[in-house]
């Protein structure tokens, strides 16, 4: 693998320190998975991405694509698979490419890390970097896919009112309270600042 996007591997490698706090092999292997399906896309096409794992893989679709979850353009919807797609936002019809446990095999420090039988400290991380870049796309698997039509389009919010538990603004589709109120909340404790 000598390019990642428009990144030298090396430079690649800066990007991923810089904005992920390290050089995570998920986030190499990811980017050589997003390069793979950029490959397959038709020039000038629109396109949205899903991916489908939380670990690693969006951050290389964030860095590589113009597709963020911030713009709406990438949904994670998280299957526990290292697999994404990059598909037309308008037609659906797009090409997923995941990692191929049957092309895993000769490749030993891949094969360890992937299937967690080695603990980080027991990892060559140096060597299992360049077994990821060695190993290129040849780990990959890819193949044409057409979204659910219920993934295509924006998904709109409706109407905002205040809640009546927090009085604060928010989907008056979610029920008469916001989620946040209705138990979905990950505080323990939230108080106010004054003054
Ligand atoms: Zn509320």
């Amino acid at each position: 693998m000598e390019k990642i996007g428009r990144y030298s591997f090396e430079q690649y490698l800066e990007v991923i320190k810089s904005f992920h706090g390290s050089e995570s092999p998920g986030l190499v292997l990811g980017g050589i998975m997003v390069d793979y399906a950029l490959g397959q896309m038709e020039p000038g096409v629109l396109f949205d991405a899903i991916c489908e794992t939380s670990s690693c893989l969006p951050d290389a679709i964030q860095l590589l694509t113009p597709c963020t979850i911030g713009n709406g353009w990438l949904k994670v919807i998280d299957l526990g698979r290292f697999a994404l797609s990059l598909y037309d936002k308008y037609r659906g019809e797009g090409v997923r490419v995941f990692v191929d446990g049957g092309k895993l095999n000769g490749w030993e420090e891949i094969w360890n890390w992937f299937y967690k039988l080695k603990t980080k400290r027991e990892q060559d991380k140096d060597l299992l970097l360049a077994q990821i870049r060695e190993a290129g796309c040849a780990i990959l698997s890819a193949g044409p896919v057409r979204i659910d039509p219920r993934y295509l389009g924006k998904t709109s919010k409706g109407a905002i009112a205040n809640c009546p538990g927090c009085g604060e603004p928010y989907p008056q589709k979610d029920g008469a309270l916001c989620l946040g109120c209705s138990g979905q909340s990950p505080y323990e404790q939230m108080t106010e600042l004054t003054g």
